[in-house]
C-alpha cells in the first residue's frame, strides 16, 4: 500500500509560486467527506454530535467547515473557548473537557452555555462556587488498569492523570443532583490513536454498563455518552484505516444490547474527534534545500520540528512523499532534518526515498492534527502558514506565517 497526497505535483508547484514553504495545506473536501461519513454512521443515534477537539487544528476556517457539517466543538482552555464562540459556537455547541481548570475557564465556559465535563470530583465544588452548577453537567470515567482489546494492551488509563473512579462518578452524580443538576452525560478516553475499529464498540459497551448501573444507584437521567477522541489514523502506510461505517454499526450493537433493555434507547452519543477528523486531511509541505554527506546521508529541509513536533517528541512516523517521484525507486536512505540546534529535529530516520535534489518538494503525510498545533518558537523559529485546498481547486492562506515582529511583540523592558 502507499499513501497518496490530495494534491498534485502541478497543483503545489503553483500554490508554492504565491506562497513560500513551509506550510500546513489542508484539504476542504476531504474534511467534508470525513465528516458526512461520520455523521451516517452514527445516524442510528437520534442526539448523535460530533464535537471537534479544537486543539488538534485550532484554526477558525477548519472549525466554520466542520461547523456546517453538523459539528460542535470540545474545548479545553480559555482561547479554544474564546476562539469558538467568534465562530459563533454556543450552548450545546461547545463541549468543555478540560483537566485542572483555572477558575477563569469555568466561568466562560457557563457564560457560553457550554456543556462541562468535570475531570475530578473536587471540581463539582470548585465549579460550584466559581460559575455555579449548570442543568447538564457531564463526569469524566477512569477505569483504572489497562485497557485491552483482546490480548492486545492499548493504552494504560491507570498511569493516566484524567477522570475519577467509579465510586468518585456516583459521589458527583449524588453532589451535583443536590446543587441542582439535572442532565447528566458520562466521558471518558482510554486509548488514543487507535488504529481498531473494535476501540468505540468496546469503550461504548462499558460505558453503557456504567451509564446503567449509574442511573439505578444515584437515580440521575442520563443525557448523553461521550466517548471522546482516539480512533486514530494509520500514519505508516501498512496499516489499513479505521472503517467508521463498522466503528458506527459496532457502538449501535452495543447499545442495543445494553441501554435499550435498560429503557435508555433516548441516550444521545458524543463524539471529540480530532485526529480521525483531520490528521489525512493536512499536510506539510517543504523543500529541501540542503544535502549532507558525512557518516549518514542527510537532507535539509526549509521546515522544523517547530512545524511539526511529532517526530522529535513522540518519535513518531509520518510518511513522506517526494512529489513528481511518486513511482520512483526508493534506492537511497536518508535522514530528513530541520534546522534547529537538537539533534532530534528529524521528520525521518533512516528512511528510504527516492534520490532528492535540491528543490525537490516534500510532501509530510498526515500533519492535519495535532502538526501546526503543537507548534512553538524555539531556536527563534517562526511558525509557518495554513492554507485550504478548496473544493474548487483554488487556495486560501487562512493564517499567515509569524514574522520576526510577532516573535518580538511580546518583550518589555528593551526598545529594540
Ligand atoms: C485530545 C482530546 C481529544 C481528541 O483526541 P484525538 O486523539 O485527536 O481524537 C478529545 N477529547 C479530549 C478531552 C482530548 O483531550
Amino acid at each position: 500500500m502507499s499513501k497518496k497526497p490530495f494534491i498534485t505535483k502541478e497543483q503545489l508547484d503553483k500554490i508554492v509560486e504565491q506562497f513560500p514553504t513551509p506550510f500546513h495545506i489542508y484539504d476542504e473536501k476531504g474534511i467534508r467527506e470525513t465528516a458526512r461519513a461520520l455523521n451516517a454512521a452514527f445516524s442510528w443515534n437520534q442526539g448523535f454530535k460530533e464535537y471537534f477537539a479544537v486543539k488538534a487544528t485550532p484554526n477558525p476556517t477548519i472549525l466554520k467547515i466542520l461547523k456546517e457539517e453538523g459539528c460542535g466543538v470540545d474545548c479545553s482552555s480559555l482561547t479554544e473557548l474564546m476562539m469558538s464562540e467568534r465562530c459563533g459556537f454556543t450552548g450545546n455547541d461547545i463541549m468543555f473537557s478540560s483537566n485542572d481548570t483555572p477558575a477563569e475557564e469555568f466561568k466562560l465556559a457557563r457564560k457560553l452555555g457550554a456543556q462541562i465535563n468535570l475531570d475530578d470530583l473536587t471540581h463539582v465544588e470548585f465549579l460550584d462556587e466559581v460559575a455555579g452548577i449548570p442543568e447538564t453537567i457531564c463526569c469524566r470515567f477512569n477505569p483504572g488498569g489497562y485497557f485491552s482489546l483482546g490480548t492486545d494492551i492499548m493504552d494504560n488509563p491507570g498511569d493516566s492523570k484524567y477522570g475519577m473512579t467509579k465510586d468518585q462518578m456516583i459521589e458527583a452524580y449524588g453532589k451535583l443532583k443536590k446543587l441542582g443538576a439535572k442532565r447528566f452525560g458520562i466521558h471518558s478516553f482510554l486509548a488514543s490513536n487507535t488504529v481498531n475499529n473494535e476501540y468505540y464498540p468496546t469503550l461504548a459497551k462499558q460505558l453503557f454498563e456504567l451509564a446503567v448501573e449509574l442511573k439505578e444507584k444515584t437515580g440521575v437521567t442520563i443525557d448523553f455518552i461521550n466517548l471522546s477522541g482516539g480512533v486514530g489514523v494509520p500514519y505508516t502506510p501498512d496499516k489499513e484505516p479505521n472503517n467508521i461505517a463498522i466503528i458506527g454499526e459496532g457502538v449501535h450493537k452495543a447499545f442495543d444490547e445494553v441501554l435499550v433493555p435498560a429503557g435508555m434507547g433516548d441516550v444521545k452519543i458524543y463524539t471529540e474527534l480530532g485526529r480521525y477528523m483531520l490528521a489525512p486531511n493536512g499536510a506539510l509541505v517543504t523543500k529541501a534545500i540542503h544535502e549532507k554527506h558525512i557518516y549518514k546521508e542527510y537532507i535539509g529541509v526549509d521546515a522544523c520540528a517547530v512545524n511539526l513536533m511529532r517526530p522529535a517528541m513522540y518519535g513518531a512516523y509520518h510518511h513522506i512523499t517526494v512529489m513528481g517521484k511518486e513511482n520512483a525507486p526508493c534506492e537511497y536512505t536518508y535522514d530528513i532534518t530541520g534546522s534547529l540546534c537538537e539533534n532530534n529535529d528529524k521528520f525521518a530516520i533512516d528512511r528510504k526515498l527516492p534520490k532528492i535534489d535540491k528543490g525537490d518538494l516534500l510532501y509530510i503525510h498526515d500533519t492535519g492534527a495535532h502538526g501546526f498545533a503543537m507548534g512553538y518558537n524555539y531556536n527563534g523559529k517562526l511558525k509557518s502558514a495554513e492554507l485550504l485546498f478548496k473544493e474548487d481547486g483554488t487556495t486560501e492562506m487562512i493564517r499567515r506565517g509569524e514574522t520576526p515582529e510577532d516573535y518580538f511583540a511580546t518583550l518589555e523592558g528593551f526598545n529594540f
